[in-house]
């Protein structure tokens, strides 16, 4: 599994760079900011690493974080 959150959320800038490249883990909350799952933070499968991995090289404000869990 890998384990994926968002630091310091509170800098999203909302523009969906990470959903754009991987839409099956990140969305957008109500409030306009990031989330993944519906939550801030989640577990998904391993065949979904280059797809967060990706993600997080494209956040403009870098605050997508993951590990092998
Ligand atoms: S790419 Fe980064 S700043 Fe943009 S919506 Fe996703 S988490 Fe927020």
């Amino acid at each position: 599994m890998r384990r994926v959150w968002i630091e310091r959320r509170e800098e999203c800038l909302g523009e969906q760079a990470c959903v754009v490249v991987c839409g099956e883990v990140f969305g957008i909350g109500e409030d306009g900011r990031v989330t993944i799952r519906g939550g801030w933070e989640g577990e998904v499968g391993e065949e979904l690493e280059s797809c967060i991995e990706e993600a997080r090289k494209v956040c403009p404000v870098d605050i997508i974080r993951w590990q092998r869990v």
